[in-house]
């Protein structure tokens, strides 16, 4: 019988990648901004782009959300090129959901409003949608209010529930917590993990925080000045930083 970890192994090679990236690239001015960027995000799995502020984290994202176009590189999600060669999907072809650190709620919206903005469908099919997930997030009965009678910490949470409404193939996450008050935050990140997690979305968050990726990731990629230069379980990547700078980055974790 091989070893566990060689069992481990082969069973995150046969894992189906629902987000796949090879070789994203972009440059603006000439200045290379993304270099040949590669990861692989599984279903119901959260790999966390990692990386100081300025190294490309939320062009990575804009180029995967069909926002920003690469120079080059590939990009498929359930095995199909959203972007490559031959391919160009506009954003609402891709499959993916969005999540920013502006919430961007529609103000004149209810929060049902704002949960099925993004639904299709007959009406009473759409209103179950939108009940479910706001029981997910802790919000069953306030389909009938709007954003500005919300704190902060709910509005975060219905604006999980509209990304996750049209059930999105990936959900592509960018400092979703940073607007938020600094004593709820850990709440509310174990709460939106929980429900990613029971939604089985294939997430992919940056951050620039290492404790935020420590403490939600399955796998961390590590990015400096455009590049990933380092992957792992957040463990790992903790305890055998790559390099200096990698340890240093992690340094203020306590
Ligand atoms: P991060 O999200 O990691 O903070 P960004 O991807 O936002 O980094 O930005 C990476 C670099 O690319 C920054 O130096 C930023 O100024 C530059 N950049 C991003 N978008 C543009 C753009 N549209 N035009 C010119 N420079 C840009
Ligand atoms: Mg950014």
């Amino acid at each position: 019988m091989p070893p566990a970890s060689e069992t481990a192994a082969s069973a995150l090679l046969d894992t189906p990648h629902r987000l796949e990236v090879t070789g994203l690239t972009r440059a603006f001015a000439a200045r290379a901004v993304v270099s040949d960027v590669s990861l692989q995000v599984a279903a119901g799995q959260v790999t966390c782009l990692l990386g100081p502020s300025g190294c490309g984290k939320s062009t990575t994202l804009r180029m995967i959300a069909g926002v920003e176009t690469p120079d080059n590189g590939r990009i498929q999600i359930d095995g199909h090129d959203v972007f490559g060669p031959s391919a160009n999907l506009p954003p609402e072809a891709r499959g993916v959901g969005l999540m920013f650190q502006d919430f961007a709620l529609f103000p004149h919206l209810t929060v049902a409003g704002n949960v099925a903005f993004g639904l299709a469908g007959d009406k009473a099919a759409k209103m179950r949608r939108v009940d479910e997930l706001l029981e997910k997030v802790n919000l069953s009965g306030f389909g009938v209010k709007h954003p500005h009678e919300l704190s902060g910490g709910e509005q975060q949470r219905v604006a999980l529930a509209r990304a996750l409404a049209p059930r999105p193939r990936v959900m592509l996450m960018d400092e979703p917590f940073s607007g938020l008050d600094n004593r709820l935050r850990d709440g509310i990140r174990d709460a939106t993990l929980a429900v990613l997690k029971a939604e089985g979305a294939a997430v992919l968050l940056v951050t620039h925080e290492p404790e935020e990726a420590m403490r939600m990731a399955d796998e961390i990629a590590l990015m400096r000045d455009g590049r990933i230069v380092q992957r792992g379980a957040p463990y790992n990547v903790y305890n055998a930083p790559v390099d200096r700078a990698a340890a240093a980055f992690f340094s203020d974790i306590n």
